[in-house]
């Protein structure tokens, strides 16, 4: 009988302890993504599974939702919305130099790396009825643009830009999630869609398997000058066989994937994520087959045009990475 109270007691005093110094301690971040079918969701849901299991140590608790993509989560984390984000290369940069999108809001000045991840193409699929062989098959044609705050509503602005393009260039311009635009183009609804995306990828490989589409290239002039122009952009290749009706390689543009945050998130959380990241490297990479050929001394650097956030640089010190 005794035994029993005291064993109670001693439980209640723990289940006591225990939640007070959690409840205390507890750091709720959140890690914005993009759609749920592309690969951003898969990144962010993957740090946020490896953050968690260190809760205990360190009370951080990660979510990950879906999001408009790369402009939407530099502007949610600019606004304190968002702690850390995924974002391309080349919004990370004109996010830092108030260039394109972020020209209004101006230099967001504390900006920083954290690390990059997988490379992106700027990727277009066609309906083979429609016709469209080339990147400029496009004109008068239905194209999904993508939303705004999406990587490629940005960069296919860039890119037709280059090309002295407007809107006005195609037959409809449609503002279509990236989860929304493979049905819609095998729902003849759409006759391509633009997915700035690491490959292989599921929306990509929907649209190429739920009725005949293929993988256009994207090259020529305009592309050659984007490419010398600016760092964030190298030429890329979509391999032939990945998606089904396209056997060869297309040759495209592209971006690296990154992971961004700000001054204002804290040096200890950014350090215990990167921690969490690095620490189990092996897990991370298996979580994503477009995660395969990572290689963390490249994602120190890869891609990255902010300075890297203090947080991180104590890891990569510690690793001897830097
Ligand atoms: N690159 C896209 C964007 O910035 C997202 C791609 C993905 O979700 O994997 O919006």
């Amino acid at each position: 009988m005794k035994k029993i109270a005291i064993t109670t007691l001693a439980a209640t005093a723990l289940l006591f302890g225990v939640n007070g110094a959690t409840a205390a301690e507890e750091k709720y971040v959140t890690i914005g993504t993009g759609g749920q079918t592309g690969v951003y969701y898969v990144v962010g849901q993957s740090i946020c599974k490896l953050v968690n299991r260190g809760e205990k140590e360190h009370g951080i608790k990660c979510t990950a939702p879906s999001t408009g993509g790369s402009v939407a989560n530099l502007n949610a984390i600019r606004a304190g919305e968002q702690d850390m984000g995924v974002a391309q290369s080349d919004q990370q940069y004109k996010a830092l130099n108030g260039q394109g999108d972020f020209e209004a809001a101006g230099p967001f000045k504390e900006l920083r790396a954290v690390f990059s991840v997988h490379p992106e193409s700027f990727t277009v699929v066609a309906r083979k009825d429609s016709g469209i062989k080339t990147f400029d098959d496009l004109k008068g044609k239905r194209v999904n643009i993508g939303n705004p705050g999406s990587g490629q509503r940005a960069t296919i602005e860039a890119l037709m830009k280059e090309k002295g393009w407007d809107t006005s260039v195609f037959k409809l311009a449609s503002e279509l999630k990236a989860a929304e635009q493979a049905q819609a183009l095998c729902d003849n609804k759409i006759d391509a869609m633009v997915y700035v995306v690491g490959h292989p990828n599921g929306s990509i490989q929907e649209a190429a398997s739920s009725c005949e589409s293929i993988v256009v290239p994207v090259d020529g002039p305009a592309v050659d000058k984007l490419v010398e122009q600016f760092p964030y952009y190298a030429t890329s290749v979509i391999p032939g066989g990945m998606y089904q009706g396209t056997d060869k390689d297309t040759p495209t543009f592209g971006v690296m994937a990154t992971f961004v945050s700000s001054t204002k998130t804290p040096d200890g959380t950014i350090y215990e994520v990167v921690k969490a990241v690095f620490d189990n490297f092996d897990r991370f990479k298996k979580l994503h087959p477009a995660f395969a050929n990572l290689d963390p001394k490249r994602m120190m650097k890869a891609g990255l045009s902010a300075p890297l956030h203090d947080g991180a640089v104590k890891y990569y010190k510690e690793k001897g990475w830097m």
